[in-house]
């Protein structure tokens, strides 16, 4: 792998590699755009079956994280990180996680770090020892905690302005949604739903979160069964990839008008989002939906984590959400297009910003 031309491709600014013999870390921190603010985007620690895969998986994710905290508004670049997980070896994660923590803070503010796909509050907790670059951790003063309901309050504020898109008014009241995925975000999700007077086909895998759901008042139905009834929004909040040939297909004939969800990558392949903006779907892309859980833990930093504050912030997903349609309309492009363009507009007027003087440690004048 020619790190180098990968790093051009998309012009990331730095990839730093972090090893420590004797915890056993061996860590990938991947900074993509620092042009919005510092870094931000969780640590992922996972069993690579390559060096070159969790290599790819950082250079992918932190990417991921620019657009995603540029188009949702926040004052913050992309970066993630990847510790490559040795499933031989058993280690001291208290130890694994400090070391981490020290290299993070070595990188003094150029990247923060959060809980991912295995991490949690108890490993930010080690880091938050080593380091304050850190959200998420439970014992840092000021701290947000669990990310989810605000997840599902910004998937609801987006589902309203793809709702209003569709049908002219933004109100829940008497829709039929199809929620795949009763989860952390899809229960949360739900009662709000319902609150406001919506119907819910609810279904998931397991028995438990189908129980739930009928508890709240869903109508649950069976995963293979979900395009068996007539709706007018999906709301996938489950796994990626559910948007594609079939179930565009079967959503066709059940009558969805939007598709709104919290779930990563939904669409299978860019070609299903062209495929749903020739149906004529409104589609709310889904890292801008999904961005609640970020925005929050991004408040963390305005002197400590203020709920009311977040929550407005989180709702400005709406807008957001309205603006990718905007931008679609305007330039005759699919949603998930759409919300790249927003990304790369507000990074690039930011990037513009005349560069006037300041001092700073290292100007002529401090010497
Ligand atoms: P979760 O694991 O709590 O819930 C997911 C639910 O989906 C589970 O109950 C699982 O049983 C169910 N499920 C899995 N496969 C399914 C299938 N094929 N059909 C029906 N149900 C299925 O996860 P979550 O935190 O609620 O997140 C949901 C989605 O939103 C994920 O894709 C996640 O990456 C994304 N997301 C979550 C957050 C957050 O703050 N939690 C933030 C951004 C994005």
């Amino acid at each position: 792998m020619d790190i180098f031309k990968e790093l051009g491709k998309y012009d990331y600014e730095q990839i730093v590699f972090m090893n420590d013999e004797e915890t056993g870390l061996r860590a990938i921190t991947c900074i993509h755009d620092t042009t919005l603010g510092p870094g931000l985007g969780g640590t992922r620690y996972w069993a690579y079956e390559k060096e070159e895969d969790a290599i790819k998986d950082a250079l992918r994710l932190a990417r991921g994280m620019t657009y995603k905290n540029a188009a949702s508004g926040l004052p913050i670049g992309g970066a993630k990180t990847v510790i490559l997980k040795d499933p031989n070896n058993d280690v001291n994660e208290e130890a694994l996680f400090r070391a981490f923590g020290r290299f993070v803070e070595g990188l003094n503010g150029r990247y923060i770090t959060a809980a991912d796909v295995g991490t949690d509050t108890e490993k930010m907790d080690y880091i938050y020892q080593e380091t304050n670059y850190v959200v998420g951790a439970g014992l840092k003063p000021g701290s947000s905690g669990n990310p989810s309901p605000s997840t599902a309050h910004g998937v609801y504020m987006g589902m309203k302005a793809a709702v209003k898109k569709a049908y002219g008014t933004d109100s829940l009241e008497e829709r039929t949604i199809i929620l795949e995925g009763f989860g952390k975000v899809g229960h949360v999700l739900a009662e709000k739903a319902l609150a406001e007077g919506a119907k819910i086909y609810a279904t998931d895998v397991f028995e438990g979160p189908r129980e739930k759901a009928a508890a709240l008042g869903c109508e649950v139905v069976q995963p293979d069964e979900l395009f068996d009834v007539k709706a007018d929004i999906y709301a996938p909040c489950a796994l990626g990839g559910t948007i594609n040939d079939a179930s565009l297909e079967k959503m066709e004939a059940a009558g969805i008008k939007v598709i709104a969800g919290a779930a990563n990558n939904q669409l299978e392949e860019p070609r299903h989002g062209d495929r749903v903006h020739e149906m004529g779907l409104v589609y709310a892309p889904d890292y801008i939906i999904n961005s609640g859980g970020v925005i929050q833990v991004a408040d963390e930093f305005n002197g400590g984590y203020d709920a009311e504050r977040a929550k407005k912030s989180v709702e400005n997903i709406y807008n957001q959400i309205e603006k990718v349609f905007d931008i679609s309309e305007r330039d005759g492009i699919p949603t998930y297009l759409a919300a790249d363009k927003l990304a790369e507009e507000r990074i690039q007027a930011v990037r513009k910003t005349k560069k006037v003087y300041v001092r700073d440690h290292k100007s002529i004048l401090n010497r």
